[in-house]
């Protein structure tokens, strides 16, 4: 079965006013979108259960984080248990915003990998190496290594709930995307990594999508190439050009 084209929009702390967000809501519902996509929307946990009341039926809401324990003195976090019952079907996970502001390792990725999953929520799980692991083309050495915990914590038919998102940090907002070349090299490594480390069976099956920078001029090129599932939007999901983003294989 090929592969369904998917691509979320990352909000990450924007935009500032709920008027604002009111507005993209309203591009979103008016605008005519590939109904062969997978559109998911993360927006600030705020807005979470508005935008899933608000947004038309065919786009899906996201977490951007959630911790790994259902319920308790843990302040600041929101649970899987807590999304699920809101009804909010995916969480991010693993972004590397998270994982260099707020040192979360690829340990703790895993555990929270592994909880959202037992609760219900299929993952968007972020990985990507920096510039100076790239110069050093350590590239899929990083990205192996970012995997491996998770991996190790889940089964095999987990990942049937998993999108992985390769972001090379060195795009992510810099303005500076991947050619498709090193977009499409470095998910076939993934996906070399998931056949040996895994089966071949969740190689070919599991969606991996990139992200960084893209926008509605720079997505065509990458949605040709054959590894590339998708996209994982930040700066653009806040802009009209999204909907071409998502329109990126018509
Ligand atoms: C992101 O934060 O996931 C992202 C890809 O950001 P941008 O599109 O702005 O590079």
């Amino acid at each position: 079965m090929p592969r369904q084209f998917f691509v979320g929009g990352n909000f990450k702390m924007n935009p500032a006013t709920r008027q604002q967000k009111t507005t993209l809501v309203k591009v979103l519902n008016e605008a005519t979108l590939d109904p062969a996509v997978e559109v998911v929307i993360a927006p600030p946990a705020i807005w979470l259960i508005t935008l899933r009341e608000t947004l038309r039926n065919d786009i899906k809401v996201s977490a951007q984080n959630c911790y790994f324990k259902p319920s308790g003195a843990f302040t600041g976090e929101i649970s899987p248990a807590q999304l699920a019952d809101a009804q909010i079907p995916y969480v991010i996970l693993g972004h590397s915003e998270r994982r260099t502001i707020f040192h979360e390792s690829s340990e703790l990725v895993a555990q929270k990998t592994k909880a959202a999953l037992e609760t219900g929520l299929s993952v968007i799980l972020c990985v990507g190496e920096t510039l100076q692991e790239r110069e050093a083309n350590q590239t899929a050495a990083v990205v192996q290594a970012q995997l491996k915990p998770v991996i190790e914590t889940l089964k095999e038919s987990d990942w049937a709930k998993i999108v992985i998102a390769y972001e090379p940090v060195w795009a992510i907002g810099t303005g500076k995307v991947a050619t498709a070349t090193q977009a499409q090299e470095a998910h076939a490594d993934i996906r070399a990594y998931l056949a040996k480390a895994i089966s071949p069976a969740v190689a070919q099956n599991t969606r991996v999508i990139y992200g960084g920078s893209v926008t509605a001029a720079n997505c065509k090129e990458l949605a040709r190439q054959p590894d590339v599932d998708g996209f994982l939007v930040g700066g653009a999901s806040l802009k009209p050009e999204f909907v071409d983003i998502i329109n990126a294989k018509k």
